[in-house]
């Protein structure tokens, strides 16, 4: 599904360049929840960028179901992204002048999904905000107008869902509840999933953590409970 063979990101910053990713390779599997944690500027976002196709590898190759990312122009590279990859953001993103509902159907109207008003209203009921669909962002709490990014993020019922630190800019309650969203998505839908968060315990609820370091991978760790499991069944 994602498959990230030796890549390394590298910027000029002043006269000098600075390394961000270095070898990165990583394989996430259809269906499966992987989280990225690691300190503020280990790469994170970087990597998650590159996975969306926002960004370019300065060397190796990022394929998403087997398609070189970097050999599609901008319009494929386009289609590829609206079609199949979802993105959720620390700091939501909704269009302020548009509704709720709006905000949903933006990612639609670019493909010309004909019942995008009756899709809108079931993606806000499947992110549990049923009532709040003429609401604008400034009327919805942090929580909700993440819920309605997520909804967004879901429009063209993508296999692949992408979040930088989709917590990271609400209390611990409301964050919690959109983990608990993200999981529900994760078993409901069957949805590829990478998530970056510097929340340990939020991180660990993923199928497997990979732990950036510098930009580098320092390790991926599988969940605990999956590892007991297994030990269990004696795999
Ligand atoms: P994280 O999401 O883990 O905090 P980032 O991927 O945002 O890390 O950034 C990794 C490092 O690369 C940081 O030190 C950041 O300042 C740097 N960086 C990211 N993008 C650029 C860029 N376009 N130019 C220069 N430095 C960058
Ligand atoms: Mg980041």
């Amino acid at each position: 599904m994602i498959r990230i063979d030796r890549v390394g990101k590298v910027v000029q910053s002043g006269s000098e360049k600075l390394t961000i990713l270095r070898d990165i390779d990583l394989e996430v599997q259809k269906g499966e929840f992987l989280s990225i944690i690691g300190p503020s500027g280990s790469g994170k976002s970087t990597l998650l960028g590159l996975i969306a196709g926002l960004d370019a590898p300065s060397s190796g190759r990022v394929y998403v179901d087997d398609i070189e990312l970097a050999s599609l122009g901008e319009d494929e590279l386009a289609r590829i992204r609206g079609e199949r990859i979802g993105f959720v953001f620390q700091f939501f993103h909704l269009l302020p002048s548009l509704t709720a509902a709006e905000n949903v159907m933006v990612p639609m109207e670019i493909f010309g999904v004909a019942d995008a008003d009756e899709k809108s209203r079931a993606l806000l009921a499947e992110v549990g905000l049923t009532d709040r669909s003429h609401h604008y962002p400034s009327q919805l709490s942090g929580g909700e107008q993440q819920r309605v990014a997520i909804a967004r993020a879901l429009a063209n019922d993508p296999p692949i869902l992408l979040a930088d630190e989709p917590t990271g800019n609400l209390d611990q309650n409301n964050g919690k509840h959109i983990v608990d969203l993200i999981l529900a998505i994760h078993e409901r839908r069957g949805s590829t999933i990478v998530l970056a968060t510097h929340d340990e315990a939020l991180a660990r609820r993923a199928d497997r953590t990979l732990i950036l370091d510098g930009g580098a991978i320092e390790r991926i760790e599988p969940r605990r409970d999956a590892e007991l499991r297994s030990v269990a069944s004696g795999n």
